[in-house]
């Protein structure tokens, strides 16, 4: 079975991790420090503190602009949960906004009509690795006194106007989830520029705590710590740290290799036989900006069968594919959830799958993809099920 995604992993994070455990130090310490300042200066921020998620990063972010209960944050529906639900923690209201049909996501045109008194923020996702248009989206809002949080978890080494996504974000939060490019096991980040942020975001993560137990311990005289607020424990151990700094030396190469195999997979899926009026088109990097293919998606053409017919056509030819990206309205957590319409949103989650892509995934298994995909929309009937 060729698998949908696998993390490129090696003996140099084995060693990396092991060093972490015999150096007697394995919660929060110096490699996290040193993990923090590289993956920070990697996506052009002045600052990184490292947490446990990326779905424990957003958090933090939302609570640190003191959103809560009566506000209301702009998020996609269209993303994984864990993007509405950061908001939810906070008690204040996920509004959900529609996306783009080209990138997946939100732009200042879909965000606009639903801004009310009570938004407080915009939670803009760069979906599956391809950047959002945020500069547009903070002239909407900053003007409004409302901030842009970026959702990158899926964007590490994307770009955005030539730099790298993440650039001048007011707070972005990472994730090194094994699904995503870079991967500590579980694990996030969130980035900002802001000094006073950063130290604030760090005792959120360590229980409010007005000293870091690593400080503490490498302090020397007794430091007797205080508790200024009511935090969270949402800490990295230096094993997952340790392993972080080895897969960030890598994403230079594994973005360059996704980007190979991306354009192979044009090229390739150019070539299926459909009715060129309706063509299966796949992401592609905004004229604004290129993407990391964090997931490659295709858009299934005008007639193809269900999606999930497909994904067991392709299962059945040895191909793991996945569902494209979910919508969150549609998920029982949400049932009841007023919202807006979001037929873009409805249509890109019904009509999308995600292909294979990873590290050492050959041109073979890129031909079997492709000839398994044209052989299940030409031949559906051999593809139903019960
Ligand atoms: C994966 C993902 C998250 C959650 O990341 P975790 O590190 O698993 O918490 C949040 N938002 C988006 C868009 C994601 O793809």
């Amino acid at each position: 079975m060729i698998p949908v995604m696998r993390p490129l992993l090696g003996e140099e994070e084995a060693l990396a991790a092991a060093e972490a455990v015999r150096s007697g130090w394995v919660a929060q310490g110096p490699r996290v420090r040193q993990f923090e300042e590289a993956f920070a200066a990697s996506v052009g921020a002045g600052h990184g503190v490292a947490v446990s998620s990326c779905t424990t990063g957003l958090h933090l972010a939302v609570h640190l602009l003191g959103v809560g209960p009566g506000d209301e944050v702009v998020v996609p529906s269209l993303s994984f949960i864990a993007t509405a639900n950061a908001v939810r923690y906070t008690g204040a209201t996920p509004v959900f906004a529609d996306v783009d049909a080209k990138t997946g996501n939100l732009t200042a045109s879909t965000v606009e009509p639903v801004l009310t008194a009570r938004t407080r923020a915009v939670m803009v996702v760069h979906q599956a690795g391809v950047p959002a248009d945020v500069d547009a989206l903070k002239a909407l809002c900053e003007p409004r006194g409302i901030s842009v949080i970026e959702d990158a978890a899926c964007a590490a080494g994307s770009t955005y106007k030539g730099k790298p996504v993440g650039t001048n974000a007011l707070l972005a939060a990472w994730s090194f989830h094994p699904r995503k490019l870079l991967t500590t096991g579980e694990g996030g980040m969130v980035t900002t520029d802001d000094a006073d942020w950063a130290v604030r975001l760090k005792r959120l993560r360590e229980h409010g705590m007005s000293v870091s137990a690593a400080d503490r311990h490498n302090g020397g005289a007794a430091v007797i710590e205080q508790y200024l607020e009511t935090a969270f424990n949402y800490r990295m151990t230096d094993i997952q740290a340790a392993v972080g700094l080895v897969q960030l030396s890598k994403l230079d190469a594994i973005i360059a290799r996704r980007r190979e195999l991306a354009a192979r997979y044009h090229e390739l899926l150019a070539q299926i036989d459909v009715d060129s009026a309706s063509p299966i088109t796949a992401v592609r990097d905004p004229e604004y900006g290129t993407t990391n293919y964090q997931s490659f998606w295709v858009w299934l053409p005008e007639g193809a069968p269900d999606r999930q017919e497909v994904l067991a056509g392709l299962a059945e030819r040895g191909v793991s594919a996945r569902r494209g990206i979910m919508a969150s309205h549609l998920e029982p957590a949400y049932e009841g959830h007023p919202s807006a319409p979001l037929p873009v949103t409805e249509a890109f989650t019904a009509r999308t799958l995600i292909l294979p892509l990873f590290h050492d995934m050959t041109a073979h298994d890129q031909d079997t993809v492709v000839s398994a995909l044209s052989a299940t929309l030409h031949a559906p009937h051999l593809t139903l099920r019960g």
